[in-house]
C-alpha cells in the first residue's frame, strides 16, 4: 500500500481494501534517497495499526538495491540503503524488510550468493541492536536474479554470521515462474516439502500471494490478479489451507485498479476469491460462477 501523506495511510488503505495486514515501501522504492523518519511517524503508524486492527506490517525495500552486483559503488551504495531500509522499519516497529537477493550481472552465481553474505554481515553488523531482520524473497529468476533456487536462500543463510537476523518470504508467483508447481495436492506437496527441508517452516515469516502471467519454469516476474494466472484457484485453496502456513501473515501483491466482473477493487476481489477458499476441500463451484463468469 501507497504512503503518500503518511505512513499510516498504507494502514489506513489496507483497513479500507479489508486487508488484515499490510506491506509498504518505506521510501520510494525506485530512488535512493529518501526524507528523515521521525519518532512521531512510528508513534502515528503504530497507533493507525492498533486503531484499525492491522497486523504483521512488513516493509519491502528499494527496488534499486543489489547486494549481489560486482560493481563496487552500486554494491557499497546498495549495502548503505539496506543499512537505512531497517533503521527505518525499527522506527515504525516492522519486524521484517523483504528483499530480492540481488542479480550478478557481469559474474557469476558463485561470486552473486558470497556477495550477497558479506553484504548481509556488514548490514546485520551495522544494525545489531535493532530488532528488524532481513528477510530474502524467492524470486522468479529473471535474468542474472539469485533466489529462484530455494538452495540459493538457503545458502545464503548458512553463510551470514548471523543466520538469526535472516529469514524467508515466500512469493507464490515467483515460486511458479521458477519451476516449483502449486498444484495439484501431489506437485504442491512436493513443493512445501522442498521449502521445508531447505527453509525450515519456522524461518518463513511471510508468504506474497500473487498469481502468475508467466508459466511454470518461465522465470517471467509478472503478478497476476489471484486466479486468472498460471497458478489458478487450486493452487491457493491447496495453500490457504495448509497448516504449515496457519500462523504466517500473507500479502497481496498483484495489480491495482479495478475489476470489471465485480465492480470491485482488485484487492478487494482477490481477498473475497482468496478467503472463499479458506476451509474448502475443494474450489467451491460458487467461486467460480461469481468471480470467473466467461470460464
Ligand atoms: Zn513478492
Amino acid at each position: 500500500m501507497s504512503i503518500a501523506g503518511g505512513y499510516y495511510k498504507a494502514v489506513e488503505a489496507a483497513a479500507e481494501h479489508g486487508c488484515d495486514c499490510v506491506q509498504l515501501f518505506t521510501k520510494n522504492n525506485n530512488q535512493w534517497r529518501a526524507k528523515p523518519m521521525t519518532e512521531e511517524d512510528g508513534r502515528r503508524f503504530q497507533q493507525a495499526l492498533r486503531r484499525l486492527g492491522i497486523r504483521a506490517p512488513l516493509a519491502h525495500a528499494s527496488y534499486l538495491i543489489n547486494l549481489a552486483t560486482p560493481e563496487q559503488t552500486l554494491w557499497r551504495k546498495s549495502i548503505e540503503a539496506m543499512i537505512v531500509e531497517l533503521q527505518r522499519a525499527e522506527v515504525l516497529g516492522i519486524p521484517y524488510v523483504v528483499v530480492h537477493p540481488g542479480s550478478y550481472t557481469t559474474a557469476d552465481e558463485s561470486f552473486g550468493r558470497k556477495r550477497i553474505a558479506q553484504a548481509l554481515d556488514q548490514v546485520i553488523q551495522a544494525t545489531s541492536g535493532l530488532k528488524a531482520c532481513v528477510a530474502l524473497e524467492t524470486t522468479a529468476g529473471q535474468g542474472s536474479n539469485l533466489g529462484w533456487r530455494l538452495e540459493h536462500l538457503a545458502w545464503i543463510r548458512r553463510h551470514v554470521q548471523q543466520p538469526q537476523r535472516v529469514v524467508f518470504c515466500l512469493d507464490t508467483c515467483h515460486l511458479l515462474a521458477a519451476g516449483y508447481p502449486m498444484a495439484p495436492q501431489d506437485a504442491y506437496e512436493q513443493t512445501m516439502r522442498q521449502v521445508d527441508r531447505l527453509l525450515g517452516r519456522r524461518q518463513v515469516k511471510a508468504i506474497h500471494l500473487n498469481d502468475s502471467k508467466g508459466s511454470l519454469g518461465s522465470r517471467i516476474d509478472r503478478h497476476e490478479n489471484i486466479g486468472l494466472g498460471h497458478i489458478g484457484l487450486e493452487g491457493f485453496r491447496l495453500l490457504l489451507n495448509d497448516p504449515r502456513w496457519q500462523k504466517v501473515p500473507m500479502y497481496l501483491e498483484t495489480p491495482k485498479g479495478t475489476d470489471p466482473v465485480t465492480g470491485l477493487s482488485w484487492d478487494r476481489r482477490n481477498l473475497a476469491v482468496l478467503r472463499a477458499l479458506v476451509g474448502k476441500r475443494r474450489v467451491p463451484a460458487g467461486v467460480r460462477r461469481k468471480f470467473f463468469p466467461q470460464q
